[in-house]
């Protein structure tokens, strides 16, 4: 096979990459490729049309998921698409290894700044990396202080990635027996309770990690006064405040960033999925100057994050975001959703509650013989791309540019599935 591939134009070889059957792709997926994902049957997206994905025979699929909060400004959006492609056209380095100052990486820090209000950012590549990255950082930042055994508290029902550090704050144990032994310096909290969080924060712990609304934990909200009182205990013992804005960023929530709806900013901030607007992993991390210091070269790195490519993504996505006002979109739309899908409850004996921030939406079912995965499939027959987390919680998180129309069609959806 690979003979026949060496002879290929590069317009022949995508072609011949998106000639081969469905069939054969589920069929090859399962013989070449690692099982750590359940794949939704019968479906396999070849093109988009923003929030669509369209398969082979033209059948069109409304993207629900939005890949977690990746792709909030849609698939293969024409603007980042059109600055990738004139970007690549100069034969710019793609990338070169940090040590060699480019051009977007500057360019990127200038307008993260402005955008975010953070002095610095530190580029990564994977979402995982951010919150990865703030641990060392607020480590390195606690050690510097005299603080020699730094203790960082996380929450009960909390996401942060799939590294070795971050999957021991797994409950569920498929996620994180078998995976030890753990890093030690770690203390888990119930989220949503400041009592318990006051009785274990001392003047020891170094940082609180923190979702600002949990995602993967099953679009879980806050109290409203929840954020700015663990703000107030961790000014009154010296602790960092981390947010994981990692999937709540750009927009999804009704806010550039979910910390704007308390007000209590963070001491660092973890970005990724959104900034890159789905074209290559990219993420980072946001802290002001007296934190970020502590950093000198040598002391962190990543081949690829930064690079001029990626940062050429990033200006782009976020001018896109800006541009077509994602965050105020998001608002509106996700209170229309709510406000729809809270009528479909009314005459549903399957839902037991839809909750919601902007268009991150989640819609918790009563238990029963039927989980959410399996209404996942039914939604799927239907033409809408949903995704359970956990048991018991459909995740609704479309790309933030689609229309009231595409809302109108899941809502459809939704009430034909749950009703
Ligand atoms: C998705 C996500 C991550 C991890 O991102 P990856 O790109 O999958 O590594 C980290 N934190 C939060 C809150 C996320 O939603």
């Amino acid at each position: 096979m690979i003979e026949k591939l060496l002879k290929l134009s590069p317009e022949k070889l995508v072609k011949e990459v998106m000639s081969i059957t469905d069939a054969e792709t589920y069929k090859t997926l399962d013989a070449a490729i690692a099982h750590n994902y359940g794949l939704y049957p019968g479906f396999i997206p070849v093109a988009s049309d923003g929030p669509w994905l369209i398969d082979v025979k033209g059948r069109r699929c409304l993207d629900g998921v939005s890949a977690y909060s990746a792709a909030n400004l849609g698939h293969n959006n024409p603007f980042v698409r059109n600055v990738i492609k004139t970007f690549l056209d100069t034969a710019s380095p793609t990338i070169c290894g940090r040590f060699i100052a480019t051009k977007p990486l500057a360019y990127a820090g200038k307008v993260l700044k402005e955008v975010t209000g953070f002095d610095y950012f530190l580029p990564a590549n994977g979402g995982v990396e951010a919150p990865e990255t703030a641990i060392k950082l607020a480590r390195l930042y606690s050690h510097k202080k005299g603080n020699l055994e730094p203790v960082i508290i996380y929450f009960t029902g909390c996401f942060h990635g799939r590294t070795v550090t971050v999957t021991q704050f797994f409950e569920d144990a498929v996620c994180r027996d078998g995976f030890g032994p753990f890093p030690a310096g770690f203390h888990k909290v119930p989220f949503n309770d400041i009592e318990a969080l006051k009785k274990v924060i001392t003047r020891s712990t170094a940082a609180v990690l923190i979702e600002p609304v949990q995602g993967e934990g099953g679009i879980n909200i806050p109290d409203s006064d929840y954020l700015p009182a663990v703000r107030e205990l961790c000014d009154k013992t010296d602790t960092l405040l981390i947010y994981d804005e990692v999937q709540t960023g750009w927009g999804r929530t009704g806010k550039l960033f979910a910390w704007e709806h308390s007000g209590a900013r963070p001491d660092i901030l973890c970005t990724g999925k959104s900034i890159s607007a789905g074209f290559m992993p990219i993420a980072g991390v946001f802290a002001d100057k007296k934190i970020m210091d502590v950093l000198t070269p040598g002391s962190h790195g990543s081949t690829f994050g930064g690079s001029p490519l990626a940062m050429m993504i990033a200006i782009a996505s976020v001018v896109e975001i800006l541009r077509k006002n994602l965050p105020e979109r998001s608002a509106e739309l996700g209170a229309y959703t709510v406000k729809q899908l809270k009528k479909v409850a009314v005459k549903s004996k399957i839902i037991k509650e839809v909750r919601g921030m902007g268009l991150m939406i989640g819609i918790e079912i009563h238990k029963g013989e039927k989980n959410a995965h399996d209404y996942c499939l039914k939604l799927l027959k239907e033409g809408l791309i949903a995704k359970d987390t956990h048991d018991w919680v459909i995740r609704f998180s479309p790309p933030i540019i689609c229309s009231k129309n595409d809302i109108d069609f899941a809502i459809d959806c939704f009430r034909t599935v749950l009703r």
